[in-house]
């Protein structure tokens, strides 16, 4: 049973929200919004038009020539302050939204919320240290004490940032932060699979004093709404979260403007399990790596690479951890493994049963559609899999691992099979010997790589890809860069 604040949230008509204000003044149709765990409809959404996406930064356009530009850092930070003071005190709305329009379970959903507020935080004490700096300048051939020059970090301008479903909340706030940090005004098109939890976050917005027009929300169909913001002539950014396939138009429709992009991509991230890992340990933890909101992860490592030594127990204990994770709604406590986000979805990770038989991979676990209501894949363990194998080669974006086995110690050629991929986000290496720690580390050629865990996350580090998985980092310090342009001055008085 829901709480009676997201019946309420759900029942309401739900618009665009364009400079401070909600609208139902939407031209690009409606669409309806379900939940993944029963297929029912649970709320209704308006959509944008290329000409409702036009007003959308126009609005934001204006609000970096209002009150906005005139809010001292210090303002900002308070503001933010009150922005994850709001989202704490709608931790259960926001919970619940995110189960009922995403499936995660719960346990997930609120983490998730607890996050959006950690990294607003953490975002809330930049604006007062975002600094140029004064420089040796020798130019004009002046000396030092004829002229004075500096640099000055302005706001990138109107961003528009576009965001998947599987993170509703944290996917949002991933952009929100950055941009209100450093003075941005935004225009967010959520995913079309998520779309509410981005109007209920400018609502909380508006509460917390942002401005009017800093932060606008305009849902609608990515090759519509989401290509009118790419190639909007008057946003200066896009920060775009998704597939490398969409990524690569973001790019082309960037173009015409040159506006500056940063992407967070695709992955297929490699697993690799030595002879000496602590097992208890390993299992739960590369079962996780791959199975968490049941594989609808960019850092999902689902490419294992296990010594054949331990092979055999490390994937019947994984296969037996699978087996174990209570399927089902988000909405109740025990559930580990609730649907995947679509019907559409489910049959693209059924189809990669069907290959994986093909191919000639051996099932442990799971492999198998299932039916009745509701889009529920069970986690799944391919072992024997080969490099060629599409389980292998392509992100499913559903809880299918693919475990290949070594049988050497020769780190560089471990390596080679790493990065035999044209993905580069996540990865991670469970051993206790230090040295091929280290040396593992450096070879994976990934964003991020974890020791003994995998894809740990903080608002203090830098998150992103190499490769076709991205271009620029989200998270900690380096965020603030996206969204930032450095002016160069130069002062002389002789
Ligand atoms: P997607 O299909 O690429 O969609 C992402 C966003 O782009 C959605 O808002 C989508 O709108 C929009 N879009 C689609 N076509 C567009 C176009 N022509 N122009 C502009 N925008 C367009 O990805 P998804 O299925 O939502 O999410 C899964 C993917 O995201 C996976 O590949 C995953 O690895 C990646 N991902 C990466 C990270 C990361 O940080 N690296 C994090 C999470 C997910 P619609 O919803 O209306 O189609
Ligand atoms: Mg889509």
């Amino acid at each position: 049973m829901t709480s009676k604040a997201t019946r309420e949230f759900l029942a309401r008509k739900h618009g665009l929200w364009i400079g401070g204000k909600h609208t139902l003044d939407y031209t690009g149709g409606e669409l309806d919004v379900t939940d993944p765990a029963t297929e029912a409809v649970i709320a209704r959404v308006g959509l944008a038009s290329a000409e409702d996406m036009d007003r959308a930064v126009q609005a934001a356009r204006a609000a970096l020539r209002g009150p906005w530009a005139r809010f001292t850092p210090d303002e900002r930070t308070r503001t933010m302050l009150r922005y994850a003071e709001l989202i704490e005190k709608n931790a259960e709305l926001i919970t619940e939204l995110a189960v009922l329009d995403n499936g995660m379970p719960i346990g997930i959903a609120e983490s998730c919320s607890m996050f959006s507020a950690l990294f607003l935080r953490y975002y809330a004490g930049w604006p007062t240290k975002i600094a140029g700096q004064t420089l040796p300048s020798s130019a004009l051939g002046k000396r030092p004490d004829e002229l004075f020059a500096y640099t000055a970090r302005e706001p990138v301008g109107v961003v528009g940032a576009i965001t998947p479903w599987n993170y509703p909340f944290g996917m949002e706030m991933l952009k929100i932060a950055p941009a209100l940090a450093t003075g941005c005004a935004l225009v967010l098109k959520p995913a079309e699979d998520a779309p509410l939890a981005a109007l209920l976050l400018a609502e909380l917005a508006a509460e917390a004093g942002v401005p009017q027009g800093v932060l606008n929300v305009v849902n609608g169909l990515g090759e519509v709404a989401g290509a009118a913001l790419a190639e909007h002539p008057q946003v200066d950014k896009i920060s775009f979260t998704g597939s490398t396939e969409v990524g690569r138009i973001i790019v082309r429709a960037a173009a015409g403007n040159l506006k500056k992009v940063s992407l967070e991509l695709g992955g297929k991230s490699p697993v690799f399990v030595f002879p000496d890992a602590d097992l208890q340990h390993a299992i739960p933890g590369v079962a996780l790596a791959t199975f968490l909101l049941q594989g609808q992860n960019c850092v999902c490592g689902s490419r294992v690479f296990v010594h054949e030594s331990i092979a055999e127990e490390l994937t019947s204990g994984i296969a037996a951890f699978a087996k174990g994770l209570p399927i089902g709604s988000g909405m109740e406590r025990s559930t580990m493994i609730g649907p995947v986000i679509s019907g559409v979805q489910k049959k693209l990770i059924e189809g990669f049963f069907v290959s994986a038989r093909e191919q000639g991979a051996r099932c442990l676990t799971g492999g198998e559609p299932t039916t009745g209501r509701g889009h529920f894949v069970a986690p799944t363990v391919y072992v024997d899999c080969k490099p060629e194998m599409r389980v292998v080669r392509e992100e499913i974006f559903g809880p299918v691992m693919a475990v290949q086995t070594f049988d050497h110690d020769n780190l560089d050629a471990l390596a080679e099979l790493a990065n035999d991929t044209p993905y580069g986000l996540s990865g991670s290496v469970w051993t206790r010997d230090i040295a091929t720690a280290h040396r593992m580390v450096r070879l994976i050629d990934s964003g991020q790589v974890g020791v003994n865990c995998h894809a740990a996350m903080d608002p203090s580090m830098p998150f992103g890809g190499f490769k076709q998985s991205g271009w620029g980092r989200e998270f900690g310090a380096d965020a603030l860069e996206l969204y930032l342009r450095t002016k160069a001055v130069t002062f002389t008085w002789t």
